[in-house]
C-alpha cells in the first residue's frame, strides 16, 4: 500500500526533488506551496505524513504545524519539519510546535525518506506493512487475499478498502463521514447511507459460519473493527 505524503514547500526545486524521490520509493505524493494550499490539501485528503517547510510565504511552517495539531482529525498526523536554520533554539521551538522530527537543509532525499519511514512506523505500523492481521482475520495487501480462520473471503473493491482502513486502525470508532472521506474520497458525492450498505456487505462476508461479528456498530457514532464483545 502506498502511504500518501503531503509536501509543503515553496521552493519548486526542493519540492520536485522530494516529489521525485518519494514517488520512486513507492510513496503517493501531493505538493502544496504555501499554508493555504496545504490546508486545502489536508481537508481534501488526510495524508499519512507531512513534510513541512519551516519558511513559507504567509503562514509559517510552525504555525501550520500548530493548526494541524489543533484539529482532532490531524492531531496524530506525523510531521517532519524541513528547516534551513541550524540553531538549537529553533530546533527545539520546532519540536515544541508538535513536529515529530526535523531535517536540516541541505538534506539528501535518502535521509528524508528514512526519517519519513521511521515516523510512519511509529505512528501507524500498518502503513508500511504488506499484510494486516486482526484476530482470525488476515489481509494481504499485495495479492488482495482476505482470509478468516483460514477460509477465503471474497470482497468487492469498496468492502476491501473499508476493511483495510479498519484493520490499520483496529478498535477505533469512525463516523460515516470519516469513512466516506477515507474510503470514497472527497471528490465524489456519496450518500451517508451508502456507508451502511457497504458495512452490511462487509459484515455479511466476514461473519461466515457463525463466527463472531467483528464490526461493532456504535450508536449515533459509527463503526469500528472490534472483536472485544457486544
Ligand atoms: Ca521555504
Amino acid at each position: 500500500m502506498q502511504p500518501y505524503v503531503l509536501i509543503v514547500e515553496d521552493e519548486p526545486g526542493i519540492a520536485d526533488l522530494l516529489d521525485y524521490n518519494l514517488k520512486a520509493s513507492g510513496f503517493d505524493t501531493g505538493i502544496a506551496t504555501d499554508g493555504d494550499e496545504a490546508e486545502l490539501a489536508l481537508a481534501e485528503r488526510l495524508p499519512d505524513a507531512v513534510l513541512l517547510d519551516w519558511m513559507l510565504p504567509g503562514v509559517s511552517g510552525i504555525e501550520l504545524c500548530r493548526r494541524i495539531r489543533r484539529r482532532p482529525a490531524s492531531r496524530a498526523l506525523p510531521i517532519i519539519l524541513l528547516t534551513a536554520r541550524g540553531e538549537e533554539a529553533d530546533r527545539i521551538r520546532g519540536l515544541d510546535s508538535g513536529a515529530d522530527d526535523y531535517v536540516t537543509k541541505p538534506f539528501s532525499p535518502t535521509e528524508v525518506i528514512a526519517r519519513l519511514k521511521a515516523v510512519l512506523r511509529r505512528s501507524n505500523p500498518a502503513v508500511t506493512e504488506e499484510k494486516l492481521v486482526y484476530e482470525d482475520l488476515s489481509m494481504d495487501l499485495i495479492t488482495h487475499r482476505v482470509q478468516r480462520s483460514g477460509q477465503k473471503i471474497h470482497l468487492g473493491p469498496t468492502e476491501f478498502r473499508l476493511l483495510q482502513y479498519f484493520m490499520q486502525r483496529p478498535g477505533r470508532v469512525f463516523s460515516r463521514e470519516q469513512l466516506l472521506d477515507a474510503v470514497w474520497g472527497h471528490d465524489i458525492y456519496v450518500e451517508m447511507r451508502t456507508v451502511d450498505v457497504h458495512i452490511r456487505r462487509l459484515r455479511k462476508a466476514l461473519n461466515i459460519e457463525g463466527n463472531p461479528d467483528l464490526i461493532r456498530t456504535v450508536r449515533s457514532a459509527g463503526y469500528a473493527l472490534d472483536a472485544s464483545g457486544d
